[in-house]
């Protein structure tokens, strides 16, 4: 096969010889044959679809080492790269999207006198199979949290970790919430690590922690780990946490469908949770409107209890009370395999 020069190549794949010249020195793409004499690259005609597959992968803003990885792969796997790569991209970006619409909300002049308060109940249970309960929930006036400790020390952590989102409970001026709620988090995060320094245990012991925190008419989230926070509005139940699971990564980058992570067998392995590490928590701000009814509850419910069975509770049950002590049921009526906690808050007009 005649070889072309990096002028001829350049033309062919509608690149500079700049770019080529590049893609040879970052290792993205090697010339077939250099001349040992002049220096000059020489290209093959069979390395055109490469040629041009790196040029795309650029233009997505894949990193240099990604690409290097995806071009090395058959076309079936390839794919499978990149379209996992973009699902990292999309989860980023709604994170961040998150946070810009927290931050705008923040720093726009809000009318932040308390239109709203909360109605609550809470509702733990060890469940049917486990010998503890290392769940556990809170709820007051302006503070919802809930936490599901694992490991050896898993009780006393989720406790610890509540308790130190404890200075939430208080009426926070809406320009001070992000940073009041990610203070709380590293707070929460650091007194899991004092624990576990002082009390030192074998295999890996954290907690996650899931809260929210209401501020004039607003409930900021603040979300490490897998349980979740579900909001009935206008009858249609809505998920507003996204579980931090490998699971869930597999998912989202199309390489499992939900209905075969229902029964993953390790669809509760985490990758996000408080075990004494840095971590970067979900923050999220939401309307809080009268009607709105909130549930925030560990695994041991959802893991069990199917979307339709939770919503028809809460839309059929008037008291929160009562709509904890049936979720708590249906839990344990699916099995009971892990602990459970619920916590059921009403949005009412103050
Ligand atoms: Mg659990």
């Amino acid at each position: 096969m005649e070889l072309l020069t990096i002028g001829a190549f350049a033309r062919v794949v509608r690149l500079s010889p700049k770019a080529l010249r590049l893609y040879d020195e970052l290792g993205l793409l090697r010339p077939a044959r250099v001349d040992p004499l002049s220096g000059y690259r020489l290209y093959s005609p069979d390395q055109v679809g490469q040629a041009r597959l790196v040029a795309w992968l650029r233009r997505l803003g894949m990193p240099l080492a990604r690409i290097r990885g995806v071009c090395g792969l058959p076309p079936g796997q390839a794919a499978a790269e990149v379209r996992a790569y973009w699902a990292q991209v999309e989860a980023d970006t709604a994170a961040r999207r998150g946070l810009a619409s927290f931050l705008v909300e923040q720093l726009s002049e809000e009318d932040t006198t308390m239109t709203v308060a909360l109605k609550y109940a809470v509702r733990t249970d060890q469940g049917l199979v486990r010998d503890a309960n290392q769940d556990v929930g809170y709820a007051g006036d302006r503070l919802l949290a809930v936490a599901d400790g694992f490991g050896a020390r898993g009780e006393p952590l989720s406790s610890v970790a509540v308790e130190a989102l404890a200075p939430l409970d208080t009426a926070i001026p809406a320009g001070e919430l992000l940073n009041a709620l990610a203070d709380a988090v590293h707070r929460a995060g650091a007194a899991v690590g004092d624990y576990l320094s002082a009390h030192p245990a074998e295999g890996c012991s954290g907690t996650t922690l899931t809260a929210m925190v209401l501020s004039g008419s607003r409930l900021g989230l603040v979300h490490v780990g897998d349980a979740r926070v579900y909001l009935l509005r206008g009858g249609a139940l809505f998920r507003i946490t996204h579980d931090h699971t490998a699971v869930q990564s597999l998912i989202a980058e199309g390489r499992l469908t939900e209905e075969e992570a229902w029964s993953h067998p390790q669809r509760s392995l985490l990758v996000r949770a408080l075990t004494g590490a840095a971590v970067e928590p979900d923050l999220a701000l939401h309307d809080a409107l009268p009607g709105d009814r909130y549930l925030l509850c560990t695994d041991g419910l959802h893991a069990v209890v199917p979307e339709a069975g939770v919503r028809e509770v809460l839309v059929s049950e008037r008291e929160p009370e009562e709509a904890g002590r049936r979720l708590v049921e249906l839990a344990n009526a699916a099995g009971g395999p892990d602990n459970v906690v619920c916590v059921v808050a009403d949005v009412v007009a103050a």
